[in-house]
């Protein structure tokens, strides 16, 4: 049995950034730290840092006045600044912001793009953290967000409705490489005038019908990597939280090479029969996986591979 491990598998330099934040925070604070959302998608990370004092809220309410506060890397509307501003709890204080730089760099691209005219459309998942940040610097819960290449329908309507002279789309930042692709080809298969791609360096805001390739590059080599394995495998294996957008997309992205996928959240999950008969294993983890699952899920499968060898072992023997 030959053990293929996706390369850049695990987590990304965000959510690592995130992390470190959260606990050297939690251990210079002598109270409690609160985390507002879940700081990554990883129910093992979020154990483990309850454990050393992190609160984790869903509701601002929740956080008492003047509390030492961290925001996890998703970035955040907005609004969250602001009412934390209301309880005392101020950048440069009591605030310590995890927002990962990549996500900051496309709500700067969501802002330059408004800023010169353009309405803007969303690729992402309406409900992710992410979407709901960025969007706040779109239209907030009137941006149009299209979750699929197959909404570049409703997309066309939309802008042909309200009229649009300038139109920009970006993505969130852990989507589909080959999604995104394919909704601007279902959108120009649609409309009159194209979109084209613009650099993230805006270097060009006169065209009319413009996108921008925000997804981020940690996002982009998790994909590569499992599609470089994916092609090669006998089956597939794909660790990361069950909220986890890129782990999802990760996994479905393997599927659509017609390798048989399982999604997991860690090793005991794992079931001997979906190794009868498989030689190559592939591996791979979405941005919020940490490397002690990956290496617990490699040890797994290579004690049902010694375990399945042993067996066809004895029975060659008796058959033989
Ligand atoms: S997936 Fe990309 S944008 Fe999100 S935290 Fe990781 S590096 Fe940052």
């Amino acid at each position: 049995m030959e053990i293929m491990v996706a390369k850049h598998a695990g987590f990304c330099f965000g959510v690592k950034r995130a992390i470190d934040i959260a606990e050297e925070v939690a251990s210079k604070n002598k109270g409690k730290t609160y985390v507002y959302g879940q700081l990554v998608h990883n129910e093992r990370v979020i154990e483990d840092l309850e454990k050393k004092g992190i609160e984790f809220v869903d509701d601002i309410e929740n956080i008492p006045q003047s509390a030492v506060t961290v925001l996890r890397a998703h970035g955040e509307p907005g609004t969250t600044y602001q009412q934390l501003k209301e309880k005392n709890i101020n950048k440069n204080d009591k605030l310590n912001d995890a927002t990962c730089p990549l996500v900051t760099l496309v709500h700067n691209v969501a802002i330059k793009l408004k800023n010169n005219g353009y309405d803007i459309i969303l690729f992402g998942k309406k409900d992710h953290p992410e979407a709901i940040g960025t969007s706040y610097h779109i239209k907030g819960k009137d941006t149009f967000v299209a979750e699929k290449p197959e909404h570049a329908k409703e997309l066309a309507e939309h802008i042909k409705k309200n009229d649009f002279k300038k139109v920009a789309i970006i993505s969130q930042t852990t989507m589909s490489v080959n999604g995104y692709k394919e909704l601007i080809e279902n959108i120009n298969d649609l409309m009159e005038s194209k979109f084209e791609e613009l650099h993230l360096s805006l270097n060009d805001l006169s065209k009319p019908h413009v996108f921008v390739d925000t997804i981020c590059n940690p996002t982009k080599q998790r994909q590569l990597g499992t599609e470089e394995i994916a092609k090669k495998a006998d089956i597939m294996i794909v660790i990361g939280g069950r909220n986890s957008s890129n782990s999802k997309e990760l996994a479905a992205k393997s599927r659509s090479y017609g390798v048989k996928t399982h999604f997991i959240q860690e090793a005991r999950q794992l079931k001997e029969e979906w190794f009868d008969g498989r030689e190559k294993i592939g591996v791979s983890a979405g941005a919020s996986t940490p490397d002690i699952t990956i290496n617990e899920v490699v040890e797994r499968i290579k004690d049902i591979g010694a375990v399945q060898e042993k067996e066809k072992r004895i029975n060659t023997e008796i058959l033989g």
